[in-house]
C-alpha cells in the first residue's frame, strides 16, 4: 500500500480523464515555470484509475454542439488527443452528424462556429448530403436526410487505453496516483480547505481539484453548498433548479463479423443520426419503438471481445438523487433497459441495410451508466470553495481532455479565454446555456 503523505501542495480527487489530464498538465506547467513539479501533486481515487465514467464511456470525441463555447474547448481537446494518439488510443476517423430539414439552420450555425475556431468541418445540404453519405456508406438509407456535417478531426478512443496513457504521462512527470483512498471530508478554516480527510488519514494541502464525475454532488454537499439555485437565462427568465441532476446513459454493443469500413477500406467516421420526425420501428415486430430516431455508432474499441460496433441513444433523466455506488456496470439499477437492444438494432437497420437482421448479434452484457449533469447540461469549470477547483463536465466530457490543460494554465495564474464561458457565475448573470433543437440533453 502506498503511504499517504502528511502534506502536499495539490490534491486531485478522482483518477478519471479530468483528474489525470489536469494532473499531467499541472505537472508540466509547474516544471516549465520553475515553480515545482509533479512531485507536488497527488491524485487520490477511492477505487483506481478509470473506475468512474471514464472507464465505461463509449469514447466518442465530437464537437456537434449548439453551445458555441464548447467548440473552442474541443479544439484544445483534440490538440491533447493528438499530442500522443497512440498512447491515448485515439482514432481520428472523423465524425458525421445527420439530420432532417428542421435542423439545417442549426447545422449551418455550428459549422460556421466550428470553422471559426479552426475545428474544421464540411457541411452538406439536400442532395449533396445524401450523396456525401453514400460515398462513405453506400447502403446508407438517405430517405428523410436533409443535412450532414463532417467533422474531420473528431474520432473516438478506447477507454482503457486513454486512462493507461494519461496515468503514464502523470507518473512520467512525478505525479503520484494513489488508489484505494477515499476522501471522506474536508477540514476547513472558514471556507478554505486546510486538510483533505480520507479513510486512511488526513492530508494537509494548499489546493484541491475535483475530477469527481458522478460523485461531484456528494462533495458539493460536503462543502455545505446549496443543492438548488436560481438560474437566469439570456431572455431574463429565472428558473429555480436542482444544482445536480443524474441521468442514465443507454449504450450497447453489437457483434458484426464483416469489416465495418468505407468503400476505400477505411474505418468510418463516428456516425450520429437524429431524425426528429422519423419514428424508430421494431425491425422484427413492426411496432413503433420511439417517435423519433436518435442513434450513434462506431467500430468497437478494446472493451469488445469480438469485432463489432458500439452505440447508444439519448439518456434517461433520473432526478436529483441516485445511488452512485456501486458504479457503472456493477450497479443493477442502471443498466440499459431491455427495449434498448431492440431500439439500437432497429435504428442501425433503419440507417444502413448492412445491419438489417442484426438483432441476434446484440451483445447481452452489462452496459451504460449514470452521470451528474449541471443545471444547463454544460460543464462548470470553476471554484467550489476558495481553494477547491471543480471540473464538472456534465457527463459528456470523455472527449474534453483539453479542460485539464486549460485548468492547469488557469491555476498557474493565466486567464485562458476559452475557459471563461464555463464559470459558475453564468447562472446568476443570465448567461445560462440551453438553446437547442434536439431531443438530447447535450446542447
Ligand atoms: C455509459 C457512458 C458513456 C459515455 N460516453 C461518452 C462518450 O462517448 N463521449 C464523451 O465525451 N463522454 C461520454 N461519457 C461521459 C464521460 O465518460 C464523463 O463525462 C467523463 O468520463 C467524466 O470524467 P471524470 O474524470 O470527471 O469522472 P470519472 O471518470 O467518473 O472519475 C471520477 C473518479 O473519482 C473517484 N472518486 C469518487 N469519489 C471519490 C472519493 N470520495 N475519493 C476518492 N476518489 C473518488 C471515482 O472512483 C472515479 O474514478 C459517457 C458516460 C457514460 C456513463
Amino acid at each position: 500500500m502506498t503511504q499517504l503523505p502528511q502534506s502536499t501542495q495539490h490534491v486531485i480527487i478522482g483518477a478519471g480523464v479530468h483528474g489525470l489530464s489536469v494532473a499531467w498538465h499541472l505537472a508540466m506547467e509547474l516544471e516549465a515555470r520553475g515553480r515545482g513539479s509533479g512531485h507536488d501533486i497527488i491524485v487520490l481515487d477511492k477505487t483506481g484509475p478509470g473506475a468512474g465514467a471514464s472507464g465505461i464511456a463509449c469514447g466518442c470525441v465530437r464537437n456537434f454542439y449548439m453551445t458555441e463555447p464548447l467548440h473552442a474547448l474541443l479544439r484544445h481537446s483534440v490538440d491533447v488527443w493528438m499530442y500522443d494518439p497512440v498512447a491515448f488510443g485515439f482514432q481520428q476517423v472523423g465524425y458525421v452528424s445527420v439530420g432532417e430539414a428542421n435542423q439545417i439552420a442549426d447545422y449551418e450555425k455550428i459549422h460556421k462556429s466550428q470553422n471559426s475556431v479552426e475545428y474544421y468541418s464540411d457541411l452538406y445540404v439536400g442532395e449533396e448530403a445524401r450523396t456525401f453519405l453514400k460515398t462513405l456508406w453506400p447502403d446508407f438509407k438517405t430517405e428523410g436526410v436533409d443535412v450532414a456535417i463532417h467533422e474531420k478531426v473528431s474520432g473516438y478512443a478506447g477507454t482503457r487505453q486513454v486512462i493507461k496513457g494519461l496515468a503514464q504521462k502523470c507518473t512520467d512527470h512525478g505525479v503520484r496516483i494513489i488508489s484505494g483512498v477515499e476522501v471522506t471530508g474536508y477540514r476547513r478554516q472558514g471556507d478554505t480547505v486546510s486538510h483533505v480527510l480520507t479513510n486512511q488519514g488526513e492530508i494537509k494541502c494548499d489546493l484541491v481539484i475535483w475530477g469527481l464525475g458522478a460523485w461531484t454532488p456528494h462533495h458539493w454537499q460536503m462543502l455545505d453548498k446549496s443543492m438548488t439555485l436560481d438560474v437566469q437565462y439570456p431572455d431574463g427568465a429565472v428558473v429555480h433548479k436542482d444544482m445536480w441532476t443524474y441521468w442514465r446513459l443507454l449504450e450497447g454493443e453489437v457483434y458484426y463479423d464483416k469489416p465495418y469500413v468505407t468503400p476505400e477500406g477505411q474505418n468510418p467516421p463516428v456516425l450520429h443520426v437524429e431524425l426528429m420526425n422519423t419514428p424508430v420501428v421494431n425491425e422484427q415486430t413492426g411496432r413503433e419503438l420511439m417517435d423519433h430516431l436518435y442513434v450513434y455508432y462506431k467500430n468497437g474499441t478494446e472493451r469488445m471481445d469480438k469485432p463489432g460496433l458500439q452505440g447508444g441513444t439519448i439518456p434517461i433523466k433520473l432526478g436529483s438523487k441516485a445511488e452512485t455506488d456501486p458504479y457503472g456496470h456493477d450497479n443493477d439499477a442502471y443498466q440499459a433497459d431491455d427495449w434498448f437492444a431492440d431500439y439500437l438494432c432497429s435504428a442501425m437497420a433503419q440507417t444502413m441495410s448492412r445491419f438489417e437482421g442484426i438483432r441476434p448479434n446484440f451483445r447481452n452484457r452489462r452496459n451504460g451508466g449514470i452521470g451528474a449533469f449541471t443545471p444547463d447540461n454544460i460543464p462548470v469549470f470553476d471554484w467550489a470553495a476558495p481553494n477547491v477547483y471543480m471540473i464538472a463536465d456534465s457527463n459528456h466530457g470523455f472527449k474534453m481532455l483539453g479542460a485539464g490543460k486549460l485548468v492547469a494554465q488557469y491555476l498557474m495564474g493565466d486567464d485562458p479565454e476559452d475557459l471563461k464561458p464555463f464559470s459558475y457565475s453564468r447562472y446568476a448573470a443570465g448567461r445560462t446555456y440551453g438553446a437547442s433543437n434536439s431531443h438530447s440533453p447535450w446542447v
